[in-house]
């Protein structure tokens, strides 16, 4: 559940803000699925949350045993599923991540390649298919 630094408030309150800043200090404001330290910078902080390891939509209790400090890219890469625990929901969300950055660096260098590319006239490319 992200933490909103701006009211220093959990959003939609699944957690009080005290539940919630207790496991953020357990978890060493960490993401347990991607490791990212939420103490590294002010965006890290900002991305921080708490995750429910069985989400609340399927009957995950609000025990700091089903809470981890989460980002919040984690926490939407993994969703509502259910996972048998947590070590396998980890494994999803970080397979999830290498596949969406495998996406983002082949989309990265094709933009890359097609800004390098020569721009092309409707006649040169003319010309070019006559030659
Ligand atoms: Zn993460």
């Amino acid at each position: 559940m992200p933490l909103d630094l701006m009211t220093l408030s959990l959003v939609s309150q699944p957690v009080s803000m005290e539940e919630g800043v207790k496991i953020l200090e357990r978890d060493h404001y960490r993401c347990q699925y991607c490791g990212l330290d939420g103490l590294g910078s002010f965006d890290n902080a900002l991305a921080m949350s708490v995750d429910f390891v069985v989400p609340r939509a399927r009957k995950g209790k609000k025990d700091p045993q089903n809470l981890v400090a989460c980002c919040r890219a984690c926490n939407m890469i993994k969703g509502r599923k259910v996972y048998s625990n947590f070590d396998d929901a980890k494994a999803y969300v970080l397979h999830a991540r290498e596949e969406l950055r495998k996406t983002w660096d082949e989309r990265v260098k094709a933009a890359a390649e097609k800004a390098a590319a020569p721009a092309r006239s409707p006649a040169s490319a003319a010309r070019a298919a006559r030659a």
